[in-house]
């Protein structure tokens, strides 16, 4: 009788925002199109408002469950997010394996399905016999260096940091040393040790669904899609982005936009929890004024102790953050700019007709959201693969600039933000980068559509769960 019931597959995003998001996309998908139920687990530690509203806001049939939450207090005050995601996912496993044999002694559960730092998962999902794939929420870019990291490791003496040459991977802008993925930076750190742990385990998944698509990064795109031995298929699935919510049309941001001139509006944004520097805040904030153009902030206190993810869990400011911004600012700038406390409904407002530009810290939700709403982008990357990312976009894709000597933990002035600005938003450089989106916009949609590259991808996968199962 379970071959008669609807296929179930259960994912197991770690921790954020940006690893949520796509995978709700994602099931709204399968349920659709694919005719499957779904279960997202979750773990209790990152429930942020945020997080909270997405999950109970879910249609029928997919739903959530989180896992009992473990202890972390003897983590080091300092541990980057990769250790923690890591850390948590690993002491999870017991209650996972009692909630994953629960959803299949229930359902028809054909697969599970972790994501790029819950690699552990993939023993649970063994012991049960379950088909076991990796969710991307990436780009293959960084996919491609997850795989070639062991081998990375072993030949490498420095720091990659220090290394020579750009890092050449196939097909593959190539990317300068510091600009590499943020945990790999610091070899000694728990962080590194984590990310390298789990490149070495990513060859026992059955197959990874990147969160990406062959318009944006042709290259990589062509040598990932040719199957290879002892390399698990890449199904491009993307992009998947989030949609503007209804409730969404009445915040007050929207309403300042209706009244703003067609895409006069540049949307400065640092994604789920990214936070600057107060000094950095500063310029940013008097380079903006100096620009002359129109802006709408999403603002968050700046980080103390020059953490840049600090706001990664909870996405809030501990105090006002319009309280750091320099003096009298917010006065002058009063009839061109909107500032926002820590979170805003980014999708509708890339999709407003006045957003014109999006400098973002490059996460890749952002960007793919930017992508699909044609906003081409100022790229001010902070953590996690942001800076490679914006290397890809500035110098393959073509659709974000970049300030000019903003080395990781250099102040970017004031007279350089107001140039990229200015360059973005009004100048030859800016209406190149908005063509080419426009471009990317076009092949991204027309990939979900049914017989879209993206819409097959995931069909394939799907089928493969089917019979794999029965
Ligand atoms: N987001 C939002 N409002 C905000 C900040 C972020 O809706 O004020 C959403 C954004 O639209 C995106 C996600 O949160 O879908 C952030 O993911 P991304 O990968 O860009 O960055 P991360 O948060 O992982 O650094």
């Amino acid at each position: 009788a379970a071959k008669q019931r609807r296929p179930h597959v259960a994912f197991h995003p770690t921790p954020g925002m940006g690893h949520l998001i796509p995978i709700v996309e994602l099931s709204k998908l399968l349920v659709a199109h694919h005719g499957f139920d779904v279960t997202i687990i979750t773990l209790a530690f990152s429930a942020s408002k945020a997080q909270s509203d997405l999950l109970s806001s879910l249609p029928s049939p997919i739903s959530s469950l989180a896992l009992p939450s473990v202890s972390l207090d003897d983590l080091p005050a300092d541990s980057r997010i990769e250790t923690t995601m890591s850390v948590a996912t690993a002491r999870s496993l017991p209650s996972l394996r009692d909630a994953l044999s629960g959803i299949k002694s229930s359902t028809n559960l054909v697969a599970f399905v972790g994501d790029l730092f819950g690699t552990d998962t993939f023993t649970v999902a063994r012991e049960l016999g379950l088909s076991h794939y990796m969710f991307f929420p990436s780009n293959l870019l960084t996919l491609s260096l997850l795989l070639h990291l062991p081998e990375l490791d072993a030949t490498t003496i420095c720091e990659y940091g220090d290394l020579p040459e750009p890092l050449r991977l196939p097909g593959c802008v190539p990317i300068p040393g510091p600009d590499l993925l943020h945990p790999l930076l610091d070899r000694s750190n728990d962080a590194y040790r984590w990310v390298l742990h789990h490149a070495h385990r990513y060859r026992e998944a059955e197959g990874y669904l990147v969160n990406s698509f062959d318009a944006i990064e042709p290259e990589t795109a062509k040598i990932l899609r040719e199957p290879e031995p002892g390399r698990p298929p890449v199904y491009l699935v993307g992009p998947l982005t989030q949609k503007a919510k209804a409730a969404d049309e009445d915040a007050e941001c929207l309403r300042w936009l209706d009244q703003q001139p067609q895409e006069s509006v540049l949307f400065v944004s640092f994604g789920s929890g990214g936070t600057l520097s107060k000094a950095q805040m500063t310029e940013l904030a008097l380079g903006l004024e100096m620009s002359g153009q129109r802006f709408l902030w999403v603002v968050r206190s700046p980080s103390d102790g020059g953490d840049t993810s600090e706001a990664y869990f909870s996405h809030q400011s501990k105090k006002d953050p319009f309280g750091f911004l320099p003096a009298g600012f917010v006065d002058r700038t009063r009839e061109v700019g909107l500032l926002v406390p820590s979170w805003a409904p980014q999708v509708a407002v890339l999709n407003h007709a006045a957003t014109g530009g999006f400098l973002s810290h490059c996460g890749w939700n952002s960007t793919l959201e930017s992508v699909v709403a044609g906003v081409p982008m100022a790229a001010w990357p902070l953590f996690a693969e942001q800076r490679q990312n914006a290397v890809m976009l500035a110098e393959g894709a073509r659709i974000a600039l970049r300030p000019r000597g903003a080395a990781e933990g250099e102040l970017v002035p004031r007279e350089e933000v107001a140039r990229v600005v200015r360059d973005l938003m009004d100048g030859e450089e800016g209406k190149e980068a908005r063509q080419r989106v426009a471009e990317l916009q076009k092949a991204g949609i027309s990939g979900l559509e049914e017989s879209g590259a993206a819409y097959r991808a995931l069909d394939e996968v799907t089928k493969r769960w089917k019979s794999e199962a029965s």
